[in-house]
């Protein structure tokens, strides 16, 4: 008998071809989609090696975890790093990249990470792509948090780097990832002597032998697994309707939010103002004197299938996580998460009002 995971037909170019056409298309770019077999890392880092160098000088700004590491990729390349740092409660802003840019005219290269599902903040990435592509430096943006949640949209915004993955609001695999790249990119790459070449690393080898080649051979087996569960969940996504996968996320996201405010108990939102809050999850601070690692610990007791973490790292002792994207992006987990929580608090002796959270998330959700 064939086994439906092991005994696949090889996956062949043109379905390979076919797939990145439709992450291309779901991004609205016109840009070349490379595919990477790899986590959203590999393409994240091999978009940082191949562009920057001791001649590049860098804005990174840092919004959540993710930032700090693409610093140091971009120091380890030796390039020259300024760092704009904004406290994880809020968002960045266009005004704050315009006055960096000022202050350093030679800037030519932006990271950023559009939404951050470890903070549960979302950057003004429109409005910032404004700014960077009238100063002219490569953009470069992480968008595995905001795919599917939330519009990305490369080619209207003047990214030159987008790197996605699926694993998050797209609710697909998380073993392969994309990045779409503009000319200038690929320029920046073609004339970067350390850029990676003849590595797993090089989006390099992806465009002289996969993409210059007319899509015709594939550079090695491809991981084939992943590869058809991304197909399948892209076609998920169209048949929803990517607008509506982004409205439930919206929906989840503003729901949570309501809920926890009408919970009570001393639990806050994490991120201050709603604007800066991404659709694909929500943080939340624990009350003072409660752990947030113990509330989540509890809460999952009732039900350990319900979308909750607490913060990664320094975080855990005051961040829980409502990880309310993908097939979680429903009224039922969004409910399940906040009586989980509310029950929680309840024992460690908190007041809370379990049905006025309830009626708060019904409500926003409309
Ligand atoms: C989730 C996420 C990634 C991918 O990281 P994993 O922890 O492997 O899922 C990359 N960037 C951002 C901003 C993310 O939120």
């Amino acid at each position: 008998m064939t086994h439906p995971f092991l005994d696949l037909a090889p996956l062949s170019a043109d379905r390979f071809a076919s797939i990145e056409d439709r992450v291309a298309r779901l991004l609205g770019t016109g840009q070349d989609v490379v595919i990477m077999q790899g986590e959203a890392l590999l393409p994240l880092e091999g978009a940082i090696r191949a562009t920057a160098g001791p001649g590049t000088t860098a804005l990174n700004v840092i919004t959540g975890p993710y930032g700090q590491t693409f610093g140091d990729w971009l120091r380890d390349c030796g390039a020259t790093v300024h760092d704009l740092a904004v406290p994880f409660h809020t968002a960045v802003t266009a005004d704050r990249i315009r006055q960096a840019l000022a202050e350093h005219p030679e800037i030519d290269f932006v990271s950023l990470v559009h939404a951050e599902a470890a903070t549960g903040n979302t950057n003004p990435v429109a409005e910032i792509g404004e700014v960077v592509r009238e100063h002219g430096a490569l953009f470069y943006l992480d968008a595995v948090a905001s795919v599917g949640a939330e519009p990305v949209l490369p080619d209207a915004w003047g990214v030159d780097l987008c790197v996605i993955g699926a694993q998050k609001a797209m609710g697909g695999p998380a073993g392969v990832s994309a990045v779409s790249v503009s000319e200038r990119a690929w320029a920046r790459m073609a004339a970067n002597p350390r850029a990676p070449r003849r590595s797993y690393l090089s989006l390099l080898d992806w465009k002289e032998r996969w993409i210059d080649g007319g899509r015709t051979t594939l550079l090695h087996a491809p991981a084939q697994l992943e590869m058809l569960a991304l197909e399948a969940c892209v076609e998920r996504i169209e048949a929803e309707g990517l607008e509506s996968v982004m409205a439930r996320h919206a929906a989840a996201a503003a729901a949570t939010r309501a809920g926890a405010l009408a919970l009570g108990g001393g639990l806050e939102p994490y991120v201050y103002e709603a604007r800066d809050a991404a659709p694909v999850a929500t943080t939340l601070r624990a009350p003072s004197g409660v752990l947030a690692s113990e509330l989540v610990a509890r809460a999952l007791r009732s039900d350990p299938t319900l979308p909750l973490a607490a913060g990664g790292g320094a975080l855990a002792k005051e961040m829980i996580r409502v990880n309310h994207y993908g097939p979680n992006a429903t009224p039922g987990a969004v409910q399940g998460s906040l009586a989980a929580l509310g029950s929680a608090l309840a024992e460690q002796g908190l007041e809370v009002d379990l049905e006025s959270a309830r009626q708060a998330v019904e409500g926003a959700w409309k």
